[in-house]
């Protein structure tokens, strides 16, 4: 098999970590896979480049940034490529550049245009173990780029559809995606199997593990995505198209804390109140999340939405703008979301009614809801958050 690694910061975090790692990789080629390597920094160090430039100045040039922050990449990669051939393992180590990634010119945040794959294959065909620092690539006048946080998962799954591996292994210091945060849910149980689908909901209400934007391009690429611990050997969740695995009715619980809600009253209720609303707050970079609006009545509207905690003050100050628009409103930055995923839900009935029953039989009061295909989510109050989550891992059995 040809397969890709992935290993996180924490995995690669010091050089004993560093050196499990290359077990690991080695145990791989043993085994008589050809292994292409993406790397992280170690954990820790990307954020301390931050610090020091933010010494200097709060707003560094955006280029002298990836500058910066593609270095912690290349040490892990170079580290591990010297490890490996410590262990008598032809392997080499290459920057995002040399393995061919090219991105557009979106300093910090880019995307991945293309990647010519020779110099990999050509390595790989030599025998040698690839070890490609992840995160970075170069726009095309040459300048070194980096693809946002957690962009070494994007490395890899481009890297692996780019070469045409059979599987790319994300590891991390969990063993795969669970049914709900086991901190919250002690019963919360280990998924064997998830789809993209699920997956991109999970990963965007909060859980961690896979930056969303790999698991955006896996599924786009289809590339067979596993979710695995560098710290054990757990077979880890597979991540694939939903037609691939058993239905299930709900794959998994969300909790996300950092919500807060906005309610605009007696909104007037004309043509293009709503574009001017979110225009607004879209200018100021303000990231909206739900939004519900009822039918008016007597020429007036109710308005609701939420943004994230740390924006709240910011969507008060543009609605205050606004105020000739509304009545009153109401904040309140007490609120969490929680949400129910599973692709059961397309084709069975009473996935929502089942998680509103239980929200009533433990009194606790939904402010807000929205639903998608694969997905329900509440507006609860926060003080109500870990206790909804136990309930409904409970009311679906997900720890069966
Ligand atoms: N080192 C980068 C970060 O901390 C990229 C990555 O680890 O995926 O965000
Ligand atoms: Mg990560």
């Amino acid at each position: 098999m040809l397969v890709v690694h992935k290993y996180g910061g924490t995995s690669v975090g010091d050089v004993e970590r560093i050196e499990n790692v290359t077990n690991r990789v080695a145990k791989a080629r043993e085994e008589g896979n050809d292994v292409v390597v993406v790397v992280s920094a170690m954990s820790g160090e990307t954020n301390k480049l931050i610090g020091f430039a933010e010494h200097f100045t709060k707003e560094p040039a955006k280029k002298e940034m990836d500058m910066l922050l593609s270095s912690g990449e290349r040490v892990t990669a170079a580290l591990l490529s010297i490890s490996l051939q410590a262990r008598g393992y032809d392997a080499v180590a290459l920057t995002g550049r040399q393995a061919g990634i090219v991105t557009d010119d979106t300093h910090t945040y880019a995307r991945i245009e293309s990647i010519d794959p020779s110099a990999v294959k050509n390595a790989i065909g030599e025998g040698k173990i690839v070890i490609v620092a992840g995160f970075q690539g170069i726009n095309k006048s040459g300048s070194v780029t980096t693809l946002g946080r957690g962009g070494s998962d994007l490395s890899a799954v481009a890297l692996a559809a780019a070469i045409g591996a059979d599987q790319c292994e994300i590891y991390s210091d969990v063993d795969g995606i669970y049914t709900t945060d086991p901190r919250i849910e002690p019963n919360a149980r280990k998924l064997d199997t998830i789809s993209y689908d699920e997956m991109l909901e999970l990963s965007s209400l909060g859980a961690k593990v896979l930056q969303n934007r790999s698991v955006e391009l896996a599924k786009k690429l289809n590339v067979k995505l596993y979710a695995k611990s560098s710290f054990s050997d757990d077979v880890g969740t597979l991540i694939a198209e939903e037609s691939s695995m058993e239905a299930v009715l709900v794959s998994g619980i969300v909790l996300d804390k950092n919500q807060a809600r906005v309610t605009l009253r007696g909104v007037a209720d004309r043509p293009g109140i709503a574009a001017d609303i979110f225009s607004k707050l879209a200018e100021s970079n303000i990231n909206v999340d739900m939004i519900i609006q009822n039918m008016g009545t007597d020429g007036s509207t109710n308005l609701g939405f939420t943004v994230p905690q740390s924006e709240h003050e910011n969507a008060k100050k543009v609605m205050e703008s606004f105020d000739h628009e509304f009545e009153g409103m109401d904040f309140d930055e007490h609120v969490c979301k929680v949400s129910v995923v599973g692709v059961g839900m397309k084709s069975h009935s009473g996935v929502a009614a089942a998680a509103f029953t239980a929200m009533a039989k433990n009194n606790i009061n939904i402010q807000m809801i929205s639903t998608s295909e694969i997905k329900v989510s509440m507006v609860i109050d926060e003080k109500y958050g870990e206790l909804a989550i136990r309930t409904l891992h409970d009311v679906y059995e997900l720890d069966k």
